[in-house]
């Protein structure tokens, strides 16, 4: 098994808060690291030593940022999957070019999960406003049109009611690729947050029970409560099943409904997660720190919570102007991501508080 020491540098696609928070994880176990995304700066510029700016279609640039580092990783994985096999030959990119392929695709990824046996939502492919109208007949009245690709924080969706609404969510969309769910009526949203290390060892966090409000998530509670811990077993067990199919290295996410059938199958993110942020000071070891463990070939950390109970808020626009406030209560730990520009809906920062 190839160990990336400490004082290696590892390569990180995409610069947002999440690179960020990989590299102020990496900086404490002794690493360097370096950037690879298509701005000009981000969040992740503060942190690292290196940035170098280039598109995710550049297998050339993309080669040559491989050849410049000890190891590959992403915090993004809208990245062409054929570019990242290219880069693996390369170096080490962990996760690997498969993981992206099954994540970056919604169709792809729900049929994955459901051929190893998962519970999903019903859904059906949608090309065009005659599949979209068929795939209402066979999904149910009450759907979600979802973009196949670069959806995210509930971007790229369209709610339905019935066939009437099928021309108007088909045009919100964009008329792109796209899958219709059924909708699913669930309890509590969780997610499982796993690392599956180098040598094949997985462990897991506490799940959080997660709230999102207009699509993006809003709180991450762990524990997540008794009708999550009932469902827990069965999603760890799945979520193992994923990542070991993967041949998988890293951190992986994966969310699920809490339903009354059990635990349904949402999305997955092949790489550390906004639902596990509370890890940072929730668990005796962080998700980015356990992330940079695994892709280095190192032994995991404790995953075990750190406090009775811990909640992490985001905060989304101007909620971030009341820094102030937040950092006079004694339990309240503070992350601001050093963006300039509050836009709403923008994830600016979070605040973690831990119940000793
Ligand atoms: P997603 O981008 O797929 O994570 O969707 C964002 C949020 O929309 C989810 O966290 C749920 O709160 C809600 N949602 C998504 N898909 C469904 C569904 N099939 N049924 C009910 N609610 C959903």
């Amino acid at each position: 098994m190839t160990t990336i020491a400490p004082g290696s540098t590892i390569g990180i696609l995409g610069g947002g808060q999440l690179g960020r928070m990989i590299a102020i994880a990496a900086a404490q176990l002794g690493y360097r690291t370096h950037i690879y995304a298509p701005e000009e700066s981000g969040p992740a510029a503060d942190v690292s030593r290196c940035w170098t700016r280039g598109a995710y279609e550049d297998a050339a640039a993309l080669s040559a940022f491989a050849d410049s580092v000890d190891v590959v990783t992403y915090e993004f994985e809208n990245i062409d999957p054929a570019a990242v096999e290219v880069l693996s030959t390369h170096g080490l990119v962990r996760p690997g070019a498969q993981a992206l392929r099954v994540a970056q695709d919604r169709l792809a990824e729900k049929n994955f999960v459901r051929d190893l046996g998962g519970l999903t939502a019903p859904f059906a492919s949608v090309e065009s406003l005659d599949d979209l109208e068929r795939a209402i007949a066979t999904v149910g009245n009450r759907s979600i049109l979802k973009t196949n690709r670069m959806g995210y924080d509930g971007k790229g969706q369209a709610r339905l009611n019935g066939p009437a609404d099928a021309p108007a969510a088909w045009d919100a969309i964009g008329r792109q690729s796209a899958i219709l769910e059924g909708f699913v009526t669930f309890e509590e949203e969780f997610s499982v947050i796993l690392v599956r290390g180098a040598n094949g060892e997985v462990r897991f966090w506490d799940s959080p029970a997660n709230v999102h409000v207009d699509g993006i998530l809003s709180t991450s509670t762990a524990p997540g409560g008794p009708r999550i811990e009932a469902q827990v077993q069965a999603a760890r067990a799945l979520a193992a099943q994923v990542a070991e199919a993967l041949g998988y290295v890293g951190v992986l996410t994966l969310e699920f409904f809490a339903s009354a059938d059990g635990p349904v199958f949402n999305e997955m993110a092949p790489r550390v997660h906004n639902s596990g942020h509370w890890t940072i000071e929730g668990a005796v070891t962080s998700q980015f720190e356990n992330h940079v463990r695994a892709i280095c070939g190192l032994p995991l950390g404790d995953t075990r919570l750190a406090a009775r109970r811990v909640q992490m808020h985001n905060l989304i626009g101007e909620e971030a102007d009341a820094w102030q406030a937040i950092l006079s209560d004694p339990s309240a730990h503070l992350h601001l991501y050093g963006k300039h520009e509050a836009r709403p809906g923008r994830k600016m920062g979070h605040v973690t508080r831990l119940t000793l």
